[in-house]
């Protein structure tokens, strides 16, 4: 007999987490959003609250969970530099300990489980644009080790699960992404940047703006999400999830403060440490598996998130 599919989203009052159920719904499945609130938000998912098929739970996953559900997304973990470097002992605990819960709780219930994992776990990369085969370079003991080590502990323990009891998982390294719904405060660089320019401050570029990242807009993301955890069980990945579009920071400054209409400065500020000099999706892997590739240029995605922050700033100054 037909039965709506029960999904359990952690993270899911997160940026990325919010978008993703707001899907999950739109398809008729009956979704589990687990938030612990470190950075995610009510706000996120207030729409959502009086869906018959929502249910929202505040919950840390470092500490095990008892559910019934036939799809787990474990996206739970701070993303922003900022947010994960607050408290790193905790970030580490939720990526291993999370991950350890939530691959528990899939193996008990016999679910699909999905990780978030990031284009972090190839830390300053060597190899360029990077793929799937590639090691990563990270350094194991610096400020960035707790997202990123954690991450790849959390891989691990995925792969370790599948092998040893068989469990069915779905592993993508997301790059950047952005869009509608991200922390105004979490000082990741599209945020920053568009908030900066919407109030006329200067443009703070760490380094000499030289160092490039590849930015994802959320929609495309998210399709990907699907189409990875609709795919047969021969396909663990991990994955590479991003938008190949590669661009430096001192351009990407320029084209928000031309997008803004700005007078905003660039101003120069130190590098921090282990900050990766390139990034950029091998996503060949994405494309002939899953049929995948982004859609939205940069301009697009830009532009609604520019709109985005501006009625955010109206409404709350
Ligand atoms: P986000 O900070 O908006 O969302 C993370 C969510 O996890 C938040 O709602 C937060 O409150 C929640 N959370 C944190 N610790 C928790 C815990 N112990 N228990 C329960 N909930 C907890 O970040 P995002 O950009 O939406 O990222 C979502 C996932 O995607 C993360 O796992 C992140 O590592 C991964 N990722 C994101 C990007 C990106 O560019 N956005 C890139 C690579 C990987
Ligand atoms: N960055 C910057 N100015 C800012 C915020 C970030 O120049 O106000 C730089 C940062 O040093 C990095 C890039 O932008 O080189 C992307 O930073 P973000 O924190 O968004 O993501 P990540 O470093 O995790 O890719």
């Amino acid at each position: 007999m037909w039965r709506r599919k029960r999904i359990l989203v952690t993270g899911g009052a997160g940026f990325l987490g919010s978008h993703l159920c707001e899907r999950l719904l739109e398809e008729g499945n009956d979704v589990l959003c687990v938030d612990n609130f470190f950075t995610g938000t009510k706000d996120n998912i207030v729409h959502l609250l009086d869906k018959p098929h929502f249910e929202l739970m505040r919950h840390d996953v470092t500490f095990p969970l008892y559910l019934e559900v036939d799809e787990i997304y474990n996206l739970a973990c701070p993303a922003s530099p900022i947010h994960y470097q607050h408290d790193p002992v905790q970030t580490t605990k939720t990526s291993v300990h999370g991950a350890i819960n939530m691959l528990g709780l899939a193996k008990r219930v016999g679910a699909k489980i999905f990780q978030a994992s990031t284009s972090e776990v190839y830390g300053d990369p060597e190899v360029h644009p990077q793929t799937e085969d590639y090691r990563g370079n990270v350094n194991p003991i610096g400020p960035r080790a707790c997202y990123d080590e954690g991450k790849r502990c959390a891989e691990t323990l995925f792969f370790d699960y599948h092998r040893q009891h068989e469990l069915e998982i779905k592993v993508a390294r997301i790059f950047n992404t952005y869009g509608p719904r991200m922390h105004p405060q979490d000082g990741r660089v599209v945020s920053n940047f568009i908030i900066q320019a919407l109030q006329g401050e200067d443009i703070t570029i760490y380094g000499n703006g030289e160092q490039t990242r590849s930015f994802c807009f959320y929609t495309d993301l998210i399709e990907g999400f699907i189409r990875l955890m609709a795919t047969d069980k021969s396909v663990s990945g991990p994955m590479n999830l991003g938008n190949p579009y590669e661009i430096t920071i001192r351009e990407l400054a320029e084209r928000v403060i031309e997008m803004t209409g700005a007078k905003s400065k660039l101003i120069f500020k130190d590098l921090p440490a282990d900050d990766p000099l390139q990034r950029k999706p091998d996503i060949t892997f994405a494309r002939n598996t899953l049929g995948w590739e982004p859609t939205v240029t940069l301009e697009a995605g830009l532009g609604s998130t520019i709109d985005y922050f501006r009625n955010l700033i109206a409404q709350h100054g």
